[in-house]
């Protein structure tokens, strides 16, 4: 593997920051605990989105694949929008999780332009509900290749097993998943994340 560019990571976290994230860090791969249940929890109980789109289950890899990912790189992006629980939980949340994909998105290729080639970007809720929301159905499901916000729209971390809350825990900030509120607000506050690979050409393998 490549050594860490150190500068090419603060360039990111500046940038990700610049472009909306509230808070962003760098964790190492080997701290991305991946669980099974997790992702499971997707069909059991199903989630209405199950199988709506090419990036949600049981179209995507899973954890068996994130695993794989993750032993082909040294770090990834970790990073959180801030935003009032009032607005999360009403009519604005489709809005708040397109945010959160094109920011992820966002990172992916400027993690690509500092030379991560194999950049892979990962947030939260399903695409089909966010982007597609007005249409019967998924694009890319009927014609691979073919998804009509490919600049935006990235796979679910839930679809992977990625456990967020350990995540949280790593990077140091102190938020807990389980209340999802944040203490000491005058106004409540509550968060969504994403995740960004940061892997190198030659670190790719067969997926
Ligand atoms: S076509 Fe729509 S639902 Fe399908 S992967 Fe793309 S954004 Fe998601």
């Amino acid at each position: 593997m490549r050594g860490i560019d150190y500068k090419h990571l603060q360039e990111l976290l500046q940038g990700a920051r610049l472009v909306g994230a509230t808070e962003a860090a760098i964790v190492a791969a080997k701290d991305i605990v991946v669980e099974d249940e997790l992702a499971e929890r997707c069909r059991l109980p199903r989630c209405e989105n199950y199988g709506l789109s090419m990036s949600c289950p049981p179209h995507v890899g899973g954890p068996a694949a994130m695993r794989k990912q993750l032993e082909a790189c040294e770090q990834a992006l970790f990073f959180r929008i801030d935003v009032p629980s009032a607005m999360l939980y009403s009519s604005e949340s489709r809005e708040i999780f397109q945010l959160l994909h094109e920011i992820a998105a966002g990172i992916e290729r400027a993690a690509v332009r500092l030379g991560f080639d194999q950049a892979k970007a990962f947030a939260g809720d399903s695409c089909k509900r966010i982007f597609c929301f007005d249409q019967p159905e998924c694009q890319a499901l009927a014609a691979p290749g073919k998804c009509r916000h490919p600049q935006s729209a990235r796979p679910s971390m839930s679809g992977f097993g990625i456990n967020v809350e350990r995540l949280l825990q790593s990077v140091g900030w102190d938020i807990g998943i389980g209340d999802r509120s944040m203490s000491g607000e005058s106004e409540k506050n509550t968060f969504v994340c994403g995740l960004v690979l940061l892997k190198h050409l030659q670190q790719n393998e067969q997926e």
